[in-house]
């Protein structure tokens, strides 16, 4: 994952004080049917290579002075789309789609 994309203050307000409230690894982010569910692919477009970093975790934080959650970094997922369905006829249906799929999957997600 490249260093740049990794949060060092709140993104609101900008404070250091800032505390982990879990963390989320390949199993939560990829492999149980109680987790996101994500396509390897998509996670290794967007910097998430659990084969080569199988340590890797996101972490969610809580802003100390505003309280706002935050993750520990930017996961370029948009990014990891375009790479992978940009220009394709998948990619156009993904698009018109989006909205639909965000609510069978979180309905997905509260069911298990
Ligand atoms: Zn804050």
């Amino acid at each position: 994952m490249n260093k740049d994309l990794i949060r060092t203050k709140c993104p609101i307000c900008n404070s250091k004080d800032f505390k982990p409230i879990c963390s989320m690894g390949k199993e939560y982010i990829e492999t149980s049917k109680n987790g996101w569910r994500n396509q390897k692919s998509r996670n290794v477009a967007a910097g998430m290579d659990f084969e080569k970093n199988p340590k890797l975790k996101i972490i969610y934080n809580k802003c100390s002075k505003c309280g706002i959650f935050f993750l520990d970094r930017i996961v370029p997922i948009e990014d990891a789309f375009a790479k992978i369905y940009g220009g394709t006829q998948l990619g156009e249906e993904m698009f018109k789609s989006s909205s639909v799929n965000s609510i069978v999957d979180t309905s997905r997600r509260i069911r298990n």
